[in-house]
């Protein structure tokens, strides 16, 4: 096993190498920009972001590959559009204190960082103002201290921005301060790290989170089989091993997994790796992701499909987030003719 020093320092490495230049993410994908709609502009706005483990899963020569698509930055990010927006799913009225959102009934959600492993294009945070509004670690008490006057919550979201990508020493004390909360049952973990930056999880951070007395879930975000590789279900085997419930939820999104099929070996996947598809999301309308849309009707269309071929636990619940609403809205699949 390798020591605590040189297993941060080589996650810490891998991030630091991560491709955020367009020309030099296409030359190891053996692709030529001017081929593409790439956009400086729009990495400009919001960077391009991509960890090395993930660029060796993206096929070469494919400008089209499902991976890419998720990554890349392109002109089409620079359209408006009058149905989107920079805060699609109400955030900002739900804040109550820095770097806390209250929306639903018995949780909270804990903004800790602004940074992510990857920059997904279609994140419906990207314009979140995280400057202002994530958890400092010099303004974290008054965020505890909401949380203790408040003992109908009891479960805690930890998101972002991505949490994992918190050192190790930053996570701990956050955890140690969450201990002292008695009536948190559990802490939810949202992240994309095990998928995209497997190299994160190291022994040191498994052993950090089994310090907590609450539930840990983990819920990872994975749009498409191939971000699965042998690296991630080793990692998903380790949180089975610690007890971790592990869940995962997808965005729909147009050209990368709008297809029975995928959908289908998506589930198969994730199953295969002790995950348990649990939600497949309608994209959030962000300003600048039109061209990742798929329309609820053909969302209903796929999901009925994949229920006529997969058992029940590998259909993930087709649902919406809306803002203002007092939780997540579950699709109706009996709402079109088609399926009727
Ligand atoms: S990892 Fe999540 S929060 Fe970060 S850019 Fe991707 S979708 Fe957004």
């Amino acid at each position: 096993m390798l020591s605590t020093q040189s297993t941060s320092q080589n996650w810490q490495q891998q991030l630091a190498r991560a491709f955020t230049d367009i020309t030099e993410l296409c030359q190891f994908l053996n692709l030529n920009p001017k081929d593409l709609p790439v956009s400086q502009q729009a990495s400009e706005k919001f960077s391009l972001r991509v960890p090395r483990s993930y660029a060796n899963r993206i096929k070469k020569n494919d400008p089209k590959d499902p991976l890419l698509l998720q990554i890349l930055p392109i002109s089409h990010e620079l359209l408006s559009d009058i149905h989107y927006n920079n805060d699609p799913v109400g955030d900002l009225n739900a804040i109550a204190g820095r770097g806390i959102i209250h929306k639903y009934h018995g949780r909270a959600l804990l903004i800790n960082t602004g940074s992510c492993a990857i920059n997904c294009r279609y994140c419906f945070r990207k314009e979140f103002p995280y400057a202002e509004q994530h958890l400092r670690r010099d303004a974290q008490s008054s965020a505890l201290d909401y949380l203790q006057k408040h003992p109908s919550i009891s479960e805690i979201i930890l998101s972002g921005g991505d949490p994992l990508i918190l050192n190790d020493a930053r996570l701990k004390q956050l955890f140690s301060a969450l201990k002292k909360i008695k009536h948190l049952k559990r802490i939810r973990i949202h992240s994309r790290v095990p998928i995209v930056l497997p190299e994160r999880i190291t022994p040191e951070l498994i052993s950090l989170l089994n310090q907590t007395d609450k539930k840990i879930i983990i819920v990872l975000h994975c749009n498409h089989p191939n971000e699965i590789d042998h690296s991630v279900q080793t990692i998903t085997k380790q949180f089975i091993q610690n007890e971790y419930t592990v869940l995962n939820q997808s965005v729909l999104l147009r050209n990368i997994n709008n297809s029975v099929e995928t959908l289908a070996q998506l589930s198969e996947t994730l199953f295969e790796a002790n995950i348990q598809p649990y939600y497949l999301h309608l994209l959030d309308k962000v300003t600048g992701t039109q061209h990742f849309n798929v329309p609820k009707e053909e969302a209903i269309r796929l999901v009925n499909a994949l229920r006529n071929i997969l058992p029940g636990y590998l259909v993930p619940q087709l649902v919406q987030e809306q803002p203002g609403k007092p939780a997540k809205t579950v699709i109706n699949l009996q709402s079109t003719p088609e399926s009727e």
